[in-house]
């Protein structure tokens, strides 16, 4: 017989999959750092191919990517960076590039909401950056759609917008590391699993976001993000 829990087990983070009834129960949150050059250039960075690195977010940190969300606390100046997100239903170590799609589920659009603030001072502290992009639900994500619907997202517009205006536009055929590369080279440093899923890094145009704003996300083909910071 399984030990009795002390308490209730914590919910499991869930993301919902696009016109299904059904959702994908996640496991890990990985994130690619500096993946578009423009992007890498406008953080003060020269974005030779350098090899890709990697930060994590909490899987609860995941919420939808509709209706509000709440603006965090202990930062002045929290910054949207929009991002193709990448769901796994297969796992595996050292797996290689041209074995790493049949790993997708599928994909979907999130923000990578930052406390920019908190952030240069990790950087200039040589501290970690969870605070900085870990806290509570600081990756709205739009609805998952199966890689049979949405092929491989290799290409096609990114893009975000504050309040009708666009801040965000790129493309994703500028990622430095493509998908499969991504999850090749996370795959040598975790245990890939079913659930997990990456982030993979934004276009040039971060700024700040402030209580109030609309902030709309999209990526072609997929259903986008619309929510409101309250
Ligand atoms: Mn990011």
């Amino acid at each position: 017989m399984a030990t009795p829990l002390i308490f209730e087990r914590p919910e499991q983070a869930v993301l919902a999959v696009d016109g299904e009834n059904a959702a994908f129960p996640i496991r890990r949150v990985y994130c690619v750092g500096r993946n578009y050059a423009d992007h890498a250039r406008e953080m003060g960075h020269d974005p030779d191919r350098e090899p890709p690195f990697f930060f994590t977010k909490p899987a609860d940190a995941v919420v939808p990517g509709s209706g509000e969300v709440a603006y965090p606390p202990a930062t002045r100046d929290l910054h949207h960076e929009i991002e193709l997100v990448v769901a796994l239903k297969g796992g595996g170590r050292d797996v290689a590039v041209e074995d790493a799609m049949g790993l997708v589920y599928g994909f979907a659009v999130g923000v990578d909401l930052t406390r920019r603030d908190l952030q240069g001072e990790a950087k200039k502290m040589g501290r970690p950056w969870d605070m900085a992009k870990g806290f509570d639900q600081s990756a709205p994500c739009g609805p998952l759609v199966p890689i049979g619907k949405c092929g491989d997202m290799a290409t096609g517009e990114i893009g975000l917008s504050v309040n009708g205006t666009v801040r965000q536009k790129g493309d994703l055929a500028q990622m430095i590391w493509k998908t499969p590369e991504i999850i090749a080279y996370l795959s040598h440093l975790m245990h890939l699993r079913p659930g997990d899923l990456i982030m993979t890094g934004t276009p040039e145009g971060v700024g700040a976001v402030a209580r109030g704003d609309r902030v709309e996300g999209w990526a072609s083909g997929l259903p986008g993000v619309d929510f409101r910071l309250v």
